[in-house]
């Protein structure tokens, strides 16, 4: 094995998370290439001293204090020294020992440890929608300050990546007509509106293709998802909303598309599995192996591709229409989505609900342009206010 100080020493945050376990299984294949230097997870206290024990960081945080207490008393004797909240999790993903951050915690707590990682110019490879869905203007001139490398690793966006030009640097727009974002559609594809307004939580967090988290897989059953990503695309890439196409695409093989000036439309296909971008970003502009088999194309003789339908799923075109107005827009869409979702799965409203309560938070509270993480803080925490007091006045309305 390389003298430790070779070796690229990556920080997890949401180790615990689906996109943790698959980071943590591509990073366990290659010793010799990448040493874990940092952990963090929100809360599970067993899962994560699981982690500790097998690939002995230098630092884990949980988010929760009492649930950092709980660690720290379990490791006790270890070297691993265990630090709590959103210090903690800025602390890791800043050390000057740290040389790549995987930002995969779920939600906004995400979003001030990713722009950390990203002011510390540290290769950052991006799981977390909301860091550019809420703060893209602010992770974007962060990231042309400090030189930090955004490699994406939500599958569509590092699709998108692997089809565009590439440089020294990433990746540029020339001779690019358009980004083909495809969706899988989500296991309501085909259900009518009637069907939609009964979907149960149970059959809404069963999807067809991806094995993720709750938030996730809902989002992807309302397409608040491709919404989301299509808004993180447009940062990202440096795009508007109209050049980029949602394609829906069920069998998820294709995982996204650029098509050029010339008529080539490039894609990119794979296994549906987190690990292939993952290995991906790791290594880029080289490759490695990730653990995942190649595409048997035989197998998957089936590709096909339609519209997606914005009637039947109103959250894309909010999140489009929330794209194109810009600043804190696509901040509050995703405040009242974090809100929304979580009051579905606990079944206070419907599914259909859930692009309304969005869309009245729309139209309530004005977007103003984003100058500071403040500002951003200040419109997340008045959306969320709003998406609640209404959510409890309709539950009300329903058990009376
Ligand atoms: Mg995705």
């Amino acid at each position: 094995m390389p003298p430790q100080s070779t070796r690229t020493k990556v920080t997890v945050l949401g180790a615990t998370g689906s996109i943790g376990a698959s980071t943590l299984d591509v990073l366990s294949r290659h010793k010799d290439r990448y040493e874990v230097f940092a952990l963090s997870a929100a809360r599970s206290v067993d899962s994560m001293l699981d982690l500790c024990l097998r690939f002995k960081p230098q630092f884990a945080v949980m988010a929760d204090p009492f649930a950092a207490e709980l660690l720290e008393e379990k490791l006790r004797g270890s070297d691993i020294k265990v630090l709590s909240g959103d210090e903690g999790l800025c602390f890791i993903s800043s050390h000057e020992s740290c040389d790549c951050v995987v930002a995969s915690i779920v939600g906004a707590a995400g979003l001030v440890p990713t722009l950390h990682a990203v002011e510390s110019g540290k290769r950052v490879l991006l799981a977390n929608k909301e860091a550019l869905v809420m703060a893209g203007q602010l992770m974007m001139d962060a990231a042309k300050k400090s030189g930090a490398l955004l490699l994406p690793i939500d599958s569509e966006h590092n699709a998108i990546f692997q089809c565009l030009p590439q440089t020294e640097s990433g990746v540029e727009w020339r001779g690019v007509q358009k980004i083909l974002l495809t969706a899988s559609g989500g296991p309501f594809r085909q259900s009518t509106i009637d069907e939609l307004r009964r979907v149960t939580p149970e059959r809404a967090l069963k999807h067809p293709n991806w094995d993720m988290g709750e938030k996730v897989t809902i989002d992807s059953a309302s397409l608040m998802n491709k919404g989301l990503e299509l808004i993180e695309a447009c940062w990202l890439f440096g795009v508007t909303p109209q050049q980029i196409d949602v394609v829906v695409h069920p069998q998820s093989i294709v995982h996204s598309m650029v098509s050029y000036d010339d008529g080539s439309v490039l894609a990119q296909m794979g296994n549906p599995d987190m690990r292939t971008p993952i290995a991906h970003a790791l290594a880029w502009p080289e490759r490695i192996d990730s653990g995942v088999a190649a595409l048997d194309l035989l197998t998957h003789s089936q590709l096909s591709f339609e519209a997606p339908d914005t009637n039947r799923f109103p959250c894309l075109r909010l999140a489009t229409e929330a794209a194109e107005v810009g600043g804190t827009a696509t901040t509050i869409l995703n405040a009242a989505d974090e809100i929304a979702v979580p009051a579905f799965i606990e079944e206070r409203i419907g599914f259909m609900d859930i692009a309304s309560h969005v869309e009245n938070a729309l139209q309530k509270i004005p977007a103003v342009a984003v100058d500071c993480l403040e500002t951003l803080f200040e419109t997340d925490l008045k959306t969320r206010e709003l998406v609640k007091e209404a959510i409890s006045r309709t539950t009300v309305a329903v058990s009376t």
